[in-house]
């Protein structure tokens, strides 16, 4: 017998491959998901965290809104508000997590090793051993392969240094100094963390201050509104713009979309963290960090700053709040050599209107869809207009299960 060909194959189960995977199931068109259910949320970012995005811009899409985060917030008792109440990362995995439970019983909690294309469309092997046949795969493996460390930092020894995805618990590091780098969300999100498990912490980071968002105004005027609208990604007019017309971003110039992919939207740390931070953590502001060492079991930092005097800061651990970076290349369960046929851009891939990338039958969401559909896609608020777009295409080009006789091995 040879093995019986999936429609489609979703390589993630957070929020995107969750919500994907959720509308193919109302459509019923014949589909399998890998992976642990909303993993990055549970082990690559600190508990205790509070979500950036308002509640309303927090759930997974589900088909006919049946499942939101405001559902289940009222069926379990939480507080929640469309604006102005901060949901608990707790309460945001738990959410997933019932979401899957419902809407995704089918979930494989297994990784995927490889992709490669096949004479069937793709072939992925399990970390199990299974290879499973799929003529199309949608890649929903969010932010998990992006870590970004400075070269500086690179080789340093992972217990004196790691980056904030490395920690969702942070009560190690009590009684320890230890140095956050950098002055965005996560960064400034661990600093607060830290301190509250009584570790002596204190901010490194090139920027001159922390820019906090603002604290929501929950009853705006007619002209707020209108000078400020509301999206579910903060407000402002073009914000507004990268929720609701994403297809006319992908239209834009790619000069256009990368610029304002890096620059709209920059990692702003949440208004609630605020209080936790300015007057309770040292700072080191406006320097550059020129040198990394590790000596006598500490870390020891030589720092730059402007007026070009220099000094050197020592601590017992670093943590490097210095971001994500989408790269195709850093996907190493892609195949060297589909990875070499996808049309990329600064290792970006480029996609069609469909999320599709030039080879037929792969498709990338999420983050690493950013480039091409604007800032909407790096938040979970972005499911609901991928898993929208991206269905009713893979729907219409649906072919029935067959079974592939003999099963050729066709490693690209
Ligand atoms: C500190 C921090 C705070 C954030 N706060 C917010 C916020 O408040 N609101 C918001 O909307 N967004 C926030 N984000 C962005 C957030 O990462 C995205 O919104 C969200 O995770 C996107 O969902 P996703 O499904 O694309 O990716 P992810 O949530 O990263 O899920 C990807 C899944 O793919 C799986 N996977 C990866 N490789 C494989 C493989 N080989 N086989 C099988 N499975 C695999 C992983 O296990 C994971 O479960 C934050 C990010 C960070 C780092």
């Amino acid at each position: 017998m040879g093995s019986p060909v999936v429609d489609v194959a979703i390589l993630g189960a957070g929020p995107y491959g969750l919500s994907i995977a959720a509308h193919l199931g109302k459509m019923g068109v014949p589909y399998r998901i890998f992976g642990p259910p909303m993993q990055s949320w549970q082990s690559m970012m600190p508990k205790g965290m509070l979500l950036k995005s308002d509640g309303f811009a927090s759930s997974l899409s589900s088909p006919d809104n049946s499942f939101s985060l405001e559902q289940y917030c009222k069926e379990t008792g939480q507080p929640y508000a469309h604006v102005g109440i901060p949901v608990p990362i707790e309460t945001f995995i738990a959410y997933g997590l019932e979401f899957q439970r419902r809407l995704v019983p089918n979930l494989e909690q297994v990784y995927i090793t490889s992709v490669k294309q096949h004479p069937a469309g793709f072939a992925l092997e399990t970390e199990q051993g299974e290879t499973v046949l799929a003529r199309k795969v949608v890649v929903a493996a969010g932010i998990t392969h992006f870590a970004y460390l400075p070269p500086l930092l690179a080789n340093l020894p992972k217990d004196l240094v790691t980056h904030t995805s490395h920690h969702s618990n942070l009560t190690r590091f009590k009684g320890k100094k230890v140095a956050v780098l950098g002055a965005g969300s996560s960064a400034v999100d661990v600093a607060a963390l830290l301190r509250e498990a009584e570790a002596d912490v204190e901010i490194v980071a090139r920027a001159n201050s922390i820019s906090f968002h603002e604290p929501p105004v929950i009853n705006r005027s007619f002209l707020q509104r209108i000078k400020n609208p509301r999206s579910g990604l903060g407000l402002g007019w073009r914000s507004r713009l990268c929720t609701d017309i994403p297809l006319v971003f992908h239209a834009m110039p790619r000069k256009f979309r990368f610029r304002v992919v890096k620059r709209h939207l920059g990692p702003a740390p949440g208004w609630f963290v605020k209080e936790k931070i300015v007057g309770r953590v040292p700072m080191h502001m406006g320097v550059n960090l020129e040198h990394a060492e590790a000596r006598d079991g500490r870390i020891h930092l030589k720092v730059s700053a402007k007026d070009g005097s220099t000094k050197e800061l020592v601590f017992d651990h670093l943590i490097a709040g210095t971001g994500y970076r989408v790269g195709l290349t850093r996907l190493k369960f892609l195949s060297d050599g589909l990875r070499a046929k996808i049309h990329a851009v600064e290792d970006s891939p480029v996609l069609n209107r469909s999320f599709q990338s030039s080879i037929p039958g792969l498709y990338f969401v999420g983050v690493a869809s950013a480039n091409s559909f604007g800032p909407l896609t790096r938040f979970a608020f972005g499911s609901e207009y991928t898993a929208n777009r991206l269905s009713r295409h893979l729907a219409k080009s649906t072919v029935s299960d067959t079974v592939l006789e003999p099963l050729v091995a066709a490693s690209v």
